[in-house]
């Protein structure tokens, strides 16, 4: 049959054509042709299917219509180039950003003729969202970072297979899931552990107040939620408990050593006194006896002379350890003053440590480092900052009325209810006597006056109570917010003032500054 002409091929195909009944289509002609030429048709070219896929490409901007026109025409010429070139073309021109319909409102899904599946763009978007997941997952699991890395380098490959996509990404949820579940029973374990060692220190400091207070206070700050100001703050008092147990430790050592000398002298002392005492008993039992059997006067001046003697060495021996006790109650003074000098020493480091030990609120140290912190952050994340200083009015009169210690307990009550009233990101610092600073991170003044107003209304609710008796604590304010380049002691400065100005016009208010 090879050896036929192409007219005769041609003719005995139409004559097949129509002994098969078929359509007279340039399709049916083809295949026909070449099954009666014996050889092999080109390869099929989807027309239909193509066309389809160009009717359903949108055309919302001049790019876009432009490539469309040239896919048409790429089809009819059945140039796989073309085709390829045309659809490149048209990913030139982005994806459709939703439009906006007639009510206003982006529609809630585009039909899937608007949105172009798996662009470059979005696989990118997925590739970062796992980049910057990662950190927060640990790095313990080396398997799920392998798997992270093959499916990043995937994913990043200019035309990755969607398929394989999809089967990667599903595998990498699942293990994404476990590893997240993981992450999240170390955190409450580790918790836990926190709180089993902060209730350890705990019990082994029970006879010193500030300690307990500090401790009591380490627990409630590693309580979920956490946040890392929290965490920066059980930090903080940890450094100090630590410091003062490494004081409390040298004083109590140093006090030791210094009571077990002075046992080993006393103990010493007692038995030579028991010797001597002894000696002296014989001795005067010795003269006794003598005087019994004495039968004339002169007999008995040397027996008298030898209890005499025996009772001056007693003195003697008396005076000695008169003299040594002496010696040993001034080594217990000075014993007492070196412990009362460690206590001064050691209430010297509790002042550089960053807690006020009466309210527990941070101290100017620790005020200091918290504002440093708190203006980098709002630097940082152009986040607005507020500072507030509060003096309680006729806090004299309170403390002249009922007594210093209820002045205490009232500056013990303003900060606890203050606390509660704040948010936990906030600080409270006792600034000095009865005078306090709060830091508001992301707080502009309007709120930051909001918030101090709100405080006011709290201690209208939450009455100090002393002797059944209720006491209305009330305070004046001001409140600043952080200018630009502006420091904190600046800023502290103005809030002052405007609190000055708070006490000037009538007291119990807040002012802005
Ligand atoms: P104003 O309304 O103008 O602020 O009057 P005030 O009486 O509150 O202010 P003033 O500065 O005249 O007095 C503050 C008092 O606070 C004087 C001081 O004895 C008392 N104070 C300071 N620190 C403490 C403390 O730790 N405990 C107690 N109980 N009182 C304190
Ligand atoms: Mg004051
Ligand atoms: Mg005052």
């Amino acid at each position: 049959m090879a050896d036929r002409s192409p007219s005769e091929i041609a003719r005995e195909t139409f004559k097949q054509l129509s002994l098969k009944k078929l359509a007279p289509t340039p399709e049916n002609y083809q295949a026909l042709y070449h099954e009666v030429a014996g050889t092999l048709p080109p390869a099929h070219f989807p027309f239909d299917r193509l066309r389809q896929i160009s009717a359903a490409l949108p055309a919302k901007n001049p790019g876009q219509q432009k490539q469309c026109g040239l896919l048409e025409s790429a089809i009819s010429q059945r140039s796989w180039e073309g085709v390829q070139n045309a659809l490149v073309g048209y990913a030139g021109f982005g994806m459709v950003a939703p439009t906006v319909s007639d009510s206003g409102l982006a529609p809630l899904a585009a039909s899937p003729h608007s949105n172009p599946a798996l662009t470059p763009e979005f696989m990118e978007q997925i590739a970062r969202l796992i980049d910057n997941a990662l950190p927060a997952l640990g790095t313990d699991d080396d398997r799920f970072l392998e798997q992270a890395r093959e499916l990043l380098a995937f994913i990043r490959q200019p035309v990755p297979d969607l398929p394989r996509t999809k089967t990667m990404l599903a595998n990498f949820s699942h293990r994404l899931s476990f590893t997240a579940e993981d992450q999240a029973e170390i955190k409450i374990v580790l918790l836990q552990l926190l709180h089993l060692v902060f209730t350890n220190i705990g019990e082994l400091c029970i006879d010193d107040q500030w300690l307990k207070g500090q401790i009591d206070a380490l627990m409630e700050a590693s309580t979920p939620p956490l946040s890392l100001r929290r965490l920066d703050d059980v930090q903080r008092r940890l450094v100090d408990v630590i410091a003062k147990q490494a004081e409390a430790k040298t004083r109590a050592h140093e006090a030791q050593t210094q009571m077990r000398e002075l046992l080993v002298a006393f103990v010493d002392r007692l038995s030579l006194m028991g010797e001597s005492s002894g000696v002296y008993q014989v001795r005067i039992e010795e003269c006794a006896r003598q005087i019994e059997q004495v039968t004339s006067i002169e007999e008995l001046a040397p027996v008298l002379q030898s209890a005499l003697s025996a009772t001056r060495s007693m003195a003697l021996d008396t005076q000695n350890s008169r003299e040594q006790l002496q010696f040993m109650r001034d080594k217990t003074e000075q014993a007492e003053a070196e412990i009362s000098k460690l206590h001064l020493e050691l209430d010297r480091v509790s002042a550089q440590a960053r807690h006020d030990p009466l309210t527990g609120a941070l101290n100017r140290r620790g005020l200091d480092e918290a504002i440093q912190r708190e203006i980098s952050r709002a630097m940082r994340k152009d986040t607005p900052l507020c500072l507030a200083l509060l003096d309680i009015d006729n806090f004299k009169k309170l403390n002249d009325d009922l007594g210093h210690e209820a002045g205490d307990a009232a500056l013990t009550h303003l900060a606890d209810v203050t606390r509660a009233s704040m948010r936990p990101q906030d600080t409270l610092a006792r600034f000095g006597g009865e005078e306090f600073v709060i830091v508001l991170p992301d707080t502009g003044l309007e709120l930051g006056v909001l918030a101090l107003t709100r405080l006011q209304r709290e201690l209208t609710k939450k009455f100090f109570l002393r002797d059944n008796q209720k006491v209305l604590i009330t305070f004046s304010a001001g409140v600043a917010q952080l200018a630009t380049g502006e420091s904190g002691v600046d800023c502290i400065k103005r809030a002052d003032q405007a609190m000055y100005l708070a006490k000037r016009t009538g007291k119990n208010r807040v002012l802005a500054g």
